[in-house]
């Protein structure tokens, strides 16, 4: 998904120094910490807003081959409704789980994650997990009313909400014409009366 390759950058708070955990199998290291969210976390309709806290809490393990991630991630969620356009905010919890394999693995995988150096980046992992993770049409509460077609009212706040009087003008102008065509009628068969 993420062609573009940028090194990973020590300083970013998802990338994570394993240099504490050695490579001798089963250690394990513990990482909590908040992270700056990158740009562009997200689809056009809903995402994560840049710089928002990501609170990290993750279980680094050496697993022979590579470092075992495991744990969460909570990010901010920020959009708005597909019906309603009302803006949502929340945020939610996301399971992070990825083998990063040492850079000098023989494990002949080519999408595999992969440590740099002694650095692991969570940043394209983080990535595809939240934009999985993110609804298509993002709705303000499930049974969200939406809006009214004729008129842009939003109908959770008007449930009653209806129109007597079309307001499109063309309907307007059809309901003009209507009682011409029938005093036309009347008129031409006075003869019925
Ligand atoms: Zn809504
Ligand atoms: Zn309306």
């Amino acid at each position: 998904m993420t062609s573009l390759h940028r090194p990973a950058d020590p300083r970013s708070g998802l990338v994570i120094s394993t240099h504490d955990l050695g490579r001798q199998q089963g250690r394990m290291m513990e990482v909590t910490r908040v992270a700056d969210a990158p740009d562009e976390l997200g689809n056009d309709v809903i995402g994560v807003p840049p710089g928002s806290p990501i609170a990290l809490e993750l279980r680094l393990e050496s697993a022979g081959d590579g470092v075992l991630v495991t744990g969460s991630a909570e990010v901010e969620v920020s959009g708005e409704c597909a019906r309603c356009l009302t803006a949502i905010s929340d945020r939610t919890e996301l399971d992070v789980m990825e083998l990063f394999l040492y850079p000098d693995s023989e494990a002949d995988d080519e999408e595999a994650s992969r440590l740099e150096g002694e650095l692991i980046d969570l940043e394209p992992l983080i990535r595809d997990t939240v934009v999985l993770d993110l609804p298509f049409t993002p709705l303000c509460r499930e049974d969200c009313a939406g809006l009214c077609p004729l008129c842009g009212q939003d109908l959770n706040a008007a449930p009653d909400h209806t129109h007597e009087d079309p307001v499109d003008p063309r309907l307007g102008a059809l309901a003009d014409w209507q009682p011409q065509t029938s005093s036309t009628e009347e008129t031409s068969t006075p003869r019925e009366q």
